[in-house]
């Protein structure tokens, strides 16, 4: 019999939807061989409910607004370069900054829609998903990334398919190989596998690159953390795209986890409730 059990309950309390952390634990008698009843704790959260809500909403919104103009400024922008003098070399680099930025100001915006979407997702629809056509065609679209590193990436298929959400399974794969490609050094190892494991079905996406300091490993899920080294700050990116990955993983009902060495390399597993 289990110890303790943890639940989070919706309840209506005078009309108005509670939310409660509730924790229940056994009572036995002094031999501990007879169940005396339960305890039972009830955590109200519904004011933390609210302002997560307020956060999410803004968060949507916000990240919303922001897409039109920025699709706005780098269309106009290409008009200005056609028609600017391709000589003049302050504007060719002036030029270059403000392509560098619009381009992370892009992919910022659509990671935070992306993280918001699968956020407030409350059912997530989940079908067969077949590991290797998936990863081969994710693979396909990552070619030129992965391609001009010289890595070598090898896949292992164990399992041929889980059940899973389409979009949350590939955001989860592209996140996880993308950063394998750009933070590990040009002819790295990367190995892809798909397997039957205790707990579920199993995906790891597992590196021979720098690894990351165990200071750094407990922060990682979280949004907008990136690891402030020299070779980090180098290579472009967010600080959103483990975040999503974490989401995406629990809104299927399962998790990930990683190992990583410094100087040894880093393995990124996730794990699918069967
Ligand atoms: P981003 O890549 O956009 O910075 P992520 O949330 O994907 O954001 O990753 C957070 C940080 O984790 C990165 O900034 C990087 O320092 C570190 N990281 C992620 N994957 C790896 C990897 N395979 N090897 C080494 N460091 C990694």
């Amino acid at each position: 019999m289990p110890l303790r059990v943890h639940v989070s309950q919706e309840l209506a309390i005078d009309s108005s939807l509670h939310y409660f952390d509730i924790s229940i634990s056994p009572l036995f008698n002094d031999k501990r061989s007879k169940s005396r009843g339960a305890v039972a704790i009830f955590h109200d959260i519904t004011e933390h409910k609210k302002t997560e809500k307020v956060r999410m909403d803004f968060v949507a919104n916000a990240s919303h607004e922001l897409k039109t103009p920025v699709t706005s400024v780098k269309g106009y922008l290409d008009i200005i370069k056609m028609k600017a003098d391709p000589e003049d070399s302050d504007l060719k680099m002036a030029f270059e900054v403000i392509d560098k930025n619009i381009f992370r100001l892009n992919r910022l915006v659509s990671d935070l829609l992306d993280l918001s979407k699968i956020e407030s997702s409350d059912e997530i629809e989940k079908e067969v998903i077949h590991v290797q056509e998936l990863t081969e065609n994710i693979l396909g679209e990552l070619n030129s990334q992965w391609k001009s590193k010289d890595h070598d990436i090898e896949t292992i298929f164990e399992i041929e398919s889980l059940p899973a959400n389409r979009d949350y399974i590939e955001q989860t794969l592209i996140n996880l190989i993308e950063n394998a490609i750009k933070y590990c050094p040009e002819k790295s190892k990367i190995r892809i596998r798909w397997c039957n494991s205790e707990s579920g079905y199993c995906l790891s996406v597992k590196d021979n690159g720098p690894g990351i300091e165990s200071y750094h490993q407990g922060r990682l899920f979280e949004r907008f953390y990136r690891v402030r080294d020299e070779e980090s700050q180098q290579t472009q990116g967010t600080g959103l795209g483990l975040s999503i990955v974490r989401h995406a993983m629990q809104k299927q009902g399962g998790y990930v986890d990683l190992k990583s060495t410094p100087g040894l390399g880093t393995d990124f597993v996730c794990m699918f409730p069967r």
